[in-house]
């Protein structure tokens, strides 16, 4: 434990930006409990009896005691995740339960929740509206108004979802780690030589040694059914996967049986609606979505499956046609459609991914990304200094007319330590402080994982990473352009669920624009952009199957979007997913296939009545997108009158407003689903 004396504790600094380069393990525990105690405090004083409902006297003691907490357990966790070592675990696992009880109690005080509804709105600037009711919406569908034994029983259904879930997922891991098959050599014609060697080395280890294991897991069963010639290994695999954690999983593997859980699980959903006087939990689900309802949720999903049909219906003709004439597949099971898709995909595109990322070198990617933002939104972006955790970072202010916009930090090469994927995070949001009444200007962390350069030469990006980097910078702007002065509306604070991925998707685009792209491409050796031969089979490999591939999404998100609105959870839900696959798949499963069982998004992963919302931002992402599309002139350059009103629309407004009215007033009108289907290649 620290003997430091809390004033020089770089976690209480709150002076300016964090003190990335000073936090170590021992500052944690002091600094936390610290600021815990300040909280509880400043919560206690707020909600006292005499205390006054007003907005910004609530804020002065509240938020700003809340806000250090959240600044300097975000620098806490932000190290954990980037600079990871086995004391700073430890440091971070010790406070991490009292860290989650705190908001967790913060977000069900009644002491609270009355103390917001009390407080007049009409003193309140628009921005406090919004998130004054956002925050009594909050208490409301976490149990705030339910009184005696119903008060009681919402708690209770609470933690037994919370243990359902836990033992679903657990279920779904087990079934996939219990299954293994030891294939002998002559089985595995086809299959790629790294995935062999694995299987070899885990046979060997399993003293299976001349065999090969084959597993369910990603990396080994994917490839098995995209490459594996033989049919019956296939069909072995498949049929183990299609019923994992299911009734119909074979042998000892049944003990990890789902059903019963789900059952459970859409019953307590269904009684919580009951208590919080919805009739059903797809209701509920929608309540701080945008989204209006799920009708609108289902008639979106049905619609999008309409138009989709001739194209996924080409694409099954087509792989039918290729399995016969090339594969001596007359006629095609479940478990060989992978296997047929990878040999008819490679037939028509086959390009290098090595070839590709020759083109992409990250200084030139950066310096094109931020030409685009920099013309498309009225900023210039400089390099700027910051205490930092590691010397590969970057750090960069975002101006206006020489004013200071936001900061950001960019981390983008994989290392030890440092948890793997990308993501965007606030370091702090813009705020007009209650305390001073100065503005808080935005800062924000961008973390990749890419590759580093070789021989000094510069890191060389794949296409994914490239449009990895896009997306990121996307939900970047969204919190870093923002104008709202209110913290929990300001920036992606606030902002609703489904529409949260309209700014990062909308990015994405410009990853798929000629005109874009041949600016931030030159060949490693020779300088060359990419050539447009090149980036054509690109384009057209992006769009392979999307009709299969939307309905696949629309099966998923109208089931469960049906499950918790029109399904009697005492009733089989099996028939229900029979219903909606014969309705929208256009490749039937076969009866044994438990795709429910193993459907960890909505059982256990908070997407439960919300899985159509991957598809309702692509569909706004790429109407906003198309925007620019309509108002650019001939030679592809992007309309700055476009770009300004995005901005300000979208991204400046942030939370302050439903989404559907940032997205109406930017496009005019409601968002329609053209755009999507045409960038998709499924428009005539
Ligand atoms: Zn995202």
């Amino acid at each position: 434990m620290s003997t430091q004396p809390l004033a020089t504790n770089p976690l209480l600094n709150f002076a300016d930006l964090p003190l990335f380069d000073q936090i170590t393990p021992d500052h944690v525990a002091p600094a936390i409990s610290q600021l815990l105690t300040e909280a509880d405090a400043a919560l206690e004083q707020v909600t006292a009896a005499d205390f006054p409902a007003e907005w910004n006297a609530i804020a002065r003691v509240l938020d700003v005691s809340t806000e250090r907490l959240g600044r300097a357990w975000g620098a806490v966790n932000h190290l954990n995740s980037v600079a990871d070592t086995p004391e700073l675990r430890a440091a971070y696992n010790a406070v991490l339960p009292q860290v989650t009880e705190f908001w967790t109690r913060l977000g069900a005080d009644e002491r609270l929740y009355a103390k917001y509804k009390a407080i007049n709105p009409d003193t309140l600037s628009g921005e406090q509206r919004q998130a004054r009711s956002n925050a009594i919406r909050n208490f409301v569908l976490g149990g705030a108004e339910l009184q005696g034994d119903d008060r009681i029983r919402f708690a209770q259904i609470q933690e037994r979802q919370a243990e359902l879930s836990q033992k679903f997922s657990e279920n779904a891991l087990d079934a996939t780690d219990a299954f293994a098959y030891f294939a002998a050599e002559d089985e595995l014609a086809g299959v790629p030589s790294d995935v062999l060697q694995t299987a070899r080395a885990a046979a060997e280890a399993a003293g299976q040694a001349g065999r090969y294991k084959l597993t369910l897991k990603m990396p080994c069963y994917l490839p098995v059914m995209q490459f594996a010639d033989s049919s019956t290994l296939r069909q072995t695999l498949y049929r183990a996967y299609a019923t994992r954690a299911s009734d119909q999983a074979e042998g000892e593997a049944v003990k990890f049986d789902n059903s019963a859980l789900i059952q459970e699980i859409l019953s307590l959903r269904q009684e919580e609606s009951q208590l919080l006087g919805y009739t059903s939990f797809g209701q509920v689900s929608v309540v701080p979505k945008m989204a209006e309802s799920p009708e609108q949720v289902v008639r979106f999903l049905r619609d999008l499956a309409q138009k989709a049909r001739p194209y996924a219906e080409q694409d099954v003709a087509d792989l039918r046609a290729f399995a016969a004439e090339h594969l001596n597949l007359a006629d095609p099971q479940p478990w060989d459609w992978s296997y047929i898709s990878e040999k008819l995909k490679e037939a028509r595109y086959a390009f290098s991914e090595q070839e590709v990322k020759q083109y992409f070198t990250a200084p030139k990617v950066l310096a094109g990304l931020f030409k685009i933002i920099e013309t498309l939104f009225e900023v210039s972006i400089r390099p700027d200094t910051a205490p930092i955790w590691h010397p590969a970072v970057q750090f960069y202010r975002i101006e206006r007319a020489g004013q200071l916009v936001g900061q950001f930090y960019l981390d983008q090469p994989a290392r030890t330590g440092k948890r793997g994927g990308a993501w965007m995070d606030d370091v702090r949001a813009r705020w007009l402080r209650p305390d001073t009444g100065a503005l808080q200007t935005p800062v924000a962390h961008l973390v990749c994982n890419f590759a580093d350069g070789v021989d000094g030469k510069p890191a060389l990006l794949t296409h994914d990473d490239v449009t990895t980097l896009f997306h990121e910078f996307g939900h970047g702007l969204h919190h870093l352009l923002t104008q709202v002065n209110e913290r929990d509306v300001s920036g992606i604070s606030g902002v609703e669920w489904d529409a949260v991925e309209l700014p990062s998707q909308f990015m994405e685009n410009f990853c798929w624009e000629w005109d874009v792209l041949k600016h931030m491409t030159a060949h490693i050796e020779t300088g060359e952009p990419l050539p447009r031969h090149l980036f054509d089979k690109m384009t057209a490999a992006k769009n392979y199957q999307s009709g299969m591939q939307t309905l696949r999404q629309i099966e998923f998100a109208l089931f469960d979007m049906l499950l918790h609105t029109e399904h009697d959870p005492q009733q089989d839900f099996m028939p229900l997913l029979g219903l909606v696959r014969a309705e929208v798949a256009v490749l039937q499963a076969p009866a044994f296939s438990r795709s429910a069982h193993t459907f960890s998004h909505i059982f256990a992963g908070g997407y439960a009545a919300g899985y159509y919302s991957y598809k309702w931002a692509e569909v706004l992402s790429a109407d906003a997108y198309a925007a620019f599309e309509e108002s650019a002139s001939a030679d592809g350059t992007p309309s700055i009158e476009t770009g300004r009103k995005y901005r300000q629309e979208i991204l400046e407004a942030g939370g302050s407003r439903p989404a559907m009215e940032s997205f109406k007033a930017f496009r005019g009108r409601e968002p329609s689903l053209d755009a999507l289907l045409r960038h998709q290649g499924m428009a005539a």
